[in-house]
Order: C-alpha cells, then sequence, then structure tokens
C-alpha cells in the first residue's frame, strides 16, 4: 500500500552534478545530488568547507544550472533555462540571505528591501506601492522604527534584518540562507533563527547552510555533504524552539521590576 502523500516537494533534485573548470583541471562541486525537500520543511545542509553547500545553494536559487542532472523548483524544471529565464523565477519564487548581508551602503533599509521588486512583473506597481510592500516586510522582522536608516546606522543583526526582509518581499515559496549568523555573536544569530522559525511556521520553507550544530538543531531535518555528495539525511525529532530559549533568556537577565 501506498503511504499517505505528504506535502509536495518544492524542490526536487535528480542526480544533479556541477563542474567547474579551474585552470586547466576541472573541480566537480557536486558529483550526483538526489534530493526531495518538502513543501514547509526547514532544512540545514551541513559539511566541511568546500564540499559543495554553496553549489547546491546557487542552484536550488537559480543563481546558477547544473552541469548534469535535472532540479525542479516548485514544479518547474529550472535544469536547462536561459540566465534570464531563471532570474524570472528567482524574483518570484525565490528569497537568498547571505552572510555578509549584501545590502546597498548608501541606501536607506526601506528602498534597500523594495529593490527586488523592481525587477518583478509590472515593476511591482510603482513606487509608492513598492514602499508600502517593503514596510509590511520590514514591520514583519520587528524593523518597523528602521525604516529609513542606512545600513551602517543599524547593528549586524538589524542589517540581516534588513536582508531578510529584502528576500521576502516577492512573497516566496522558498528562502534560502548561506550562512546567515555566520558575521553574528551567539544571541543575535538565535534571534535570527528565531524569526526563520517563525516564517516557517507560516509555511515558507527554510533551507539554511551552516557550519554550526547549534544552529543545524533549530532546523527540522540535517542534510550533510562531503566531497560533493550527501552522505547524511536526518530528521530532528525535537528541533530548538528558539523563541522559548529567547523568552528564557529575558527573564533570566532582565530585573523584575523592569519586566512589568
Ligand atoms: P562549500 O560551500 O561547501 O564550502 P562550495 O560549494 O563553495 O563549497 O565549493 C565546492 C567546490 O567547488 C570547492 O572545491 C570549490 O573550490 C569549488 N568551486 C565552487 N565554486 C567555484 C567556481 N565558481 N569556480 C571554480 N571552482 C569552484
Ligand atoms: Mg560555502
Amino acid at each position: 500500500m501506498r503511504e499517505p502523500a505528504g506535502p509536495p516537494p518544492v524542490i526536487v533534485c535528480r542526480d544533479l552534478q556541477k563542474s567547474f573548470r579551474l585552470g586547466g583541471g576541472v573541480v566537480h562541486a557536486l558529483k550526483g545530488v538526489s534530493l526531495e525537500i518538502a513543501a514547509g520543511d526547514f532544512v540545514a545542509v551541513m559539511g566541511p568547507s568546500g564540499s559543495g553547500k554553496s553549489t547546491l545553494m546557487n542552484l536550488l536559487g537559480c543563481l546558477d544550472s547544473p552541469s548534469a542532472g535535472s532540479i525542479l523548483v516548485d514544479g518547474q524544471d529550472v535544469s536547462r533555462l536561459s540566465t534570464s529565464q531563471l532570474a524570472a523565477i528567482r524574483s518570484r519564487r525565490i528569497g537568498f540571505v547571505f552572510q555578509q548581508f549584501n545590502l546597498l551602503r548608501r541606501t536607506i533599509a526601506l528602498d534597500n528591501v523594495a529593490m527586488p521588486l523592481l525587477y518583478a512583473d509590472g515593476g511591482g506597481g510603482g513606487r509608492t506601492a513598492r514602499r508600502a510592500k517593503a514596510a509590511a516586510c520590514l514591520e514583519l522582522v520587528g524593523l518597523g522604527d528602521r525604516m529609513d536608516h542606512q545600513p551602517s546606522q543599524l547593528s549586524g543583526g538589524q542589517q540581516q534584518r534588513v536582508a531578510i526582509a529584502r528576500a521576502l518581499v516577492n512573497d516566496p515559496a522558498i528562502l534560502l540562507a548561506d550562512e546567515p549568523t555566520g558575521a553574528l555573536d551567539t544571541r543575535t544569530g538565535m534571534e535570527i533563527l528565531d524569526l526563520f522559525q517563525r516564517l516557517n511556521r507560516r509555511g515558507i520553507t527554510v533551507i539554511v547552510v551552516t557550519h554550526d550544530a547549534e544552529v543545524a538543531a533549530a532546523a527540522k531535518r540535517v542534510l550533510t555533504f562531503r566531497d560533493g555528495l550527501i552522505v547524511s539525511d536526518r530528521r530532528n525529532e525535537r528541533p530548538r524552539d528558539l523563541a522559548a530559549e529567547l523568552a528564557a533568556l529575558a527573564t533570566a537577565t532582565t530585573p523584575r521590576e523592569a519586566v512589568a
């Protein structure tokens, strides 16, 4: 008998391979990765440096095409699309968050977040509509009071929140993050993870690359790469609950009279 169907996969990779020419030789970054990721999952991708994690993320994020094998994003085969076709899918279905935030330095948070809408269908409906959408996303990540700040006027954690708001502005089905807490202290990293868990509860599929087992412990599923292949794929029965951990920290460190 068939298993009852779970949520449909938002990502399906079949024997995915990616090679790079380097000098006179070839680097095989992915050597045949097969993988399904269900809608609504929260996946951590681990593995040593050079094992192919970022290469996979770039393929999932439609930033690059595979050398062989196939990849379906949200039901659509993106393996052999042109650069402009990939860009169109990326802007409609995928949000990307990077370790170094990658914000425009002399641009206020609101306009950083609104930027991807310029490249969306119909230019995001004009400047006022774009800014309204961006403002809603900044509210969602807890930065409603920092919209007119430039990146240099924000902390690292706040800058990463702006980057997450920017990743959300096109209502993506999938949020991809490559070492999103790598440049942050532990507490700030926890707040970012809490945000990812909240977004995941709203139905967004989250895929996070990390070398930190504590970060991976917040995911529902952990994939481990080695030498361009998946060597382990396990489910976390009890993922960390960052909202609960942060609440406990707050009561432990705040004097009682200040809580009120
Ligand atoms: P990870 O993110 O796990 O550290 P990467 O996916 O960045 O690993 O890299 C996997 C392998 O592919 C490494 O050997 C890396 O040097 C190589 N690689 C990645 N991108 C390129 C590229 N654009 N050109 C040449 N080699 C690359
Ligand atoms: Mg990497």
